[in-house]
């Protein structure tokens, strides 16, 4: 049976998932609502909750005129204290010491609850105070540009180097639609890219399902499928943003974003697309170059791992060498080497050490390839549902979005480094990895990148 969607008001009606896949299913405590001119009703929706009457308002040059002033009168005449952290910038706000140091300057002891006026890096600065300080937070979004709104990770900034603190989500997430829509058109196109990569993280899935037994929960898969699938329906609605566009593109971003705090981990939204991201964002934040938005970048990488799914699935499973595989096989200590020089000293020893069962025995690595030869049509099967890489470039241009790695600043080394070496990021299984396994990552990814020319 496939989860409805539902709404009462403008307020979404967390899908209750009936699965016996044996992962856990919870429902998370947050109050969502989406519809065009809500914020006007936010002492609603915040009383609804008890929080208390002291709260801190952040926001930043940009988002406050266009919601958080409205929020601070409606609450002040309504009768709450708000204490405004106002955080102006002459550029992009980064999400950094500063940042974090002004919202615990306009917190007092009396503080009951914070309120992020924003997107991304607001978001994260609110979530990690508030779970430091144990205070709830209401978040009102202002882009639908990423779909770590519900999220419980804070990606910060330390010295200008990239940290993962502990977050919580918001208790109320509140998306005005008109806000939403007016926001500049290369927001929506990230996190449209954002959402495109859940085909990858759905395939990649399926992948470890099949190959490795990975636990896998179908209604999630589902949940996802289906905001992937309304977007795209609704891809001239979002370049033109309008309200039924805006809306499917928030909806897509909330519910992925609501699977990983229902399943407790983001398996059914991020693999090795989301890892090219992230790899593309370490090194430039290594050379001070400002890093493409997450969305984009994952929706650059996504249109890569399409086309690598298509040279993968091009080939003939049956044909691997056994033999000329295991003899290629890079020692134990030349994979750390190289692992260390793609991701450098620091963050590579670290993923050496969280990953351990990445360097396979010969024997779990032969028991991949014949589990992959004799899944082949399995395989094939559940993968059907990938688009072909040439629709995947369409929906790019029908956006005006990048398609190639150059058009987001990254070097042809960058994007090489990516596409071999991403699957180290993690442990996470992923297609680049069982091509590696077969002994084919190398001869693929100089397909994928050969297709790419003349992009
Ligand atoms: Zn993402
Ligand atoms: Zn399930």
């Amino acid at each position: 049976m496939p989860v409805k969607i539902d709404y009462v008001g403008s307020q979404l009606i967390l899908p209750k998932i009936e699965c016996d896949c044996g992962m856990p299913h919870d429902v998370p405590d947050i109050d969502i609502y989406i519809g065009s001119n809500i914020v006007k009703d936010c002492v609603e929706f915040i009383g609804k909750r008890n929080f208390g009457r002291n709260a801190v308002l952040v926001a930043d040059n940009i988002t406050y005129p266009l919601a958080g002033e409205l929020v601070e009168r409606l609450l002040t005449q309504a009768g709450y204290h708000i204490s405004l952290c106002l955080l102006e910038r002459e550029g992009v706000l980064e999400p950094d010491e500063a940042a974090l140091g002004e919202i615990l300057y306009a917190m007092e002891r009396q503080t009951d609850f914070l309120i992020a006026v924003g997107s991304g890096s607001i978001n994260d600065l609110t979530r990690y105070v508030a779970v430091m300080t144990g205070k709830p937070f209401v978040s009102v979004g202002t882009a639908a540009s990423m779909d770590g709104y519900t999220s419980v990770v804070s990606p910060l900034l330390n010295k200008g180097l990239k940290v993962h603190k502990p977050g919580v989500y918001p208790k109320v997430l509140i998306c005005d639609l008109e806000i939403m829509r007016n926001a500049p058109l290369p927001m929506s196109i990230s996190g449209f890219g954002d959402v495109l990569g859940k085909y990858i993280a759905i395939a990649d899935w399926r992948l470890g399902r099949i190959i490795n037994d990975e636990p896998y929960c179908p209604v999630s898969v589902d949940i996802v499928s289906q905001a992937l699938q309304k977007c795209v329906d609704n891809m001239d609605g979002i370049k033109g943003q309008t309200t039924e566009g805006i809306q499917s593109l928030i909806e897509a971003l909330i519910l992925s974003g609501l699977t990983i705090l229902m399943i407790g981990n983001t398996r059914p939204v991020a693999s090795m697309e989301h890892n090219m991201a992230h790899y593309w964002e370490m090194m430039q934040l290594v050379r001070k170059v400002t890093p493409p938005s997450h969305g984009t970048a994952v929706g650059v990488a996504t249109g890569y791992m399409i086309k690598f799914f298509e040279e993968f699935l091009s080939r003939d499973f049956a044909k691997v060498d056994l033999e000329k595989v295991k003899q290629n096989r890079l020692p134990h200590e030349e994979r750390k080497k190289l692992i260390l020089e793609k991701y450098g000293p620091q963050f590579g020893s670290a993923i050496i050490k969280e990953n351990p069962e990445d360097f396979l025995t010969w024997e779990e690595q032969e028991r991949r390839i014949k589990r992959v030869i004799d899944r082949e049509a399995e395989i094939r099967r559940e993968l059907e549902f990938l688009p072909t890489w040439s629709q995947v470039k369409a929906i790019f241009e029908r956006l005006g979005a990048p398609l190639t790695a150059a058009d987001i600043g990254l070097s042809d080394s960058q994007l090489y480094d990516a596409l071999a070496f991403g699957k180290d990021y993690r442990s996470r299984y992923t297609v680049a990895k069982t091509a590696d396994e077969l002994g084919i990552l190398d001869e693929i990814v100089q397909k994928v990148l050969g297709a790419y020319k003349g992009c």
